[in-house]
């Protein structure tokens, strides 16, 4: 299969076509948050180092990412295809990142940017709501997935609840960074060829979308 990266605005939908194309293709997911989380746990000292930067909410230097990447693109379990979670995040990790390929002897692969209007990511993150039982997500302002009966899930009558950092003020700064940072990567990719651009408002028209690409 082919190896894919996301480009995607907050609530895009990465995280479920992710988990669609792992289920069904067998893709490895490749996250450089976890990556980064794992080497943290490790107790070694640039475990430390990393720890202490995630804690402060601070960047995580580049060669760090670079490094961290580069090893796990040495691994043999990607021979059937990844999907790569969280980098390149701006336009100087993309130049590396077509470094680290030569070097490691692998493919770009697709590029895939989930289009979606402004509006519709800030409706999916300011009117989802989660049970604080079980844990299922519902939302109340898209018309796809509303609970049947006002706050209350429908799997287990558990009391829905919204998290705090799901609110118009959180994602405006979310979407604004992605904006800045991570957008000029579609026209970094358009101009290598590489760039599909898929609509991502519905979501069973977008995996399908998604799969003639990596099929194609
Ligand atoms: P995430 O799980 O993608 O939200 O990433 C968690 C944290 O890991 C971020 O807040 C960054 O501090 C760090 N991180 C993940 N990916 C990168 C990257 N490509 N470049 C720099 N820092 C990263």
């Amino acid at each position: 299969m082919k190896n894919i990266i996301f480009i995607a605005p907050p609530a895009a939908g990465k995280g479920t076509m992710s988990e669609l194309l792992i289920e069904k293709y067998g893709y490895i997911h490749i996250s450089t948050g976890d990556i980064l989380r794992g080497i943290a746990k490790s107790g070694t000292e640039l475990g430390n180092k990393i720890a202490a930067l995630l804690e402060g909410g601070k960047l995580i230097s580049d060669e760090i990412v670079y490094d961290a990447v580069r090893e796990r693109l040495r691994m043999p379990d990607l021979d059937n295809g990844y999907i790569l979670d969280g980098f390149p995040r701006n336009l100087n990790q993309a130049e590396e990142y077509d470094k680290i390929l030569k070097e490691v002897n692998r493919n770009l692969g697709v590029v895939i940017y989930l289009d979606t209007p402004k509006d519709i990511l800030e409706k999916r993150i300011t009117g989802r709501r989660l049970c604080e039982n079980c844990g299922a997500t519902y939302n109340v302002l898209t018309g796809v997935n509303t609970p049947h009966v006002e706050g209350k899930c429908d799997k287990c009558g558990g009391n829905l609840y919204q998290r705090s950092d799901d609110n118009s003020e959180s994602f405006a700064v979310r979407y604004q960074e992605f904006i800045e940072k991570t957008y000029p990567l579609v026209e970094y990719y358009k101009k290598n060829n590489v760039l599909v651009s898929i609509d991502s408002v519905d979501p069973d028209l977008t995996i399908k979308a998604i799969e003639g690409v990596i099929n194609d």
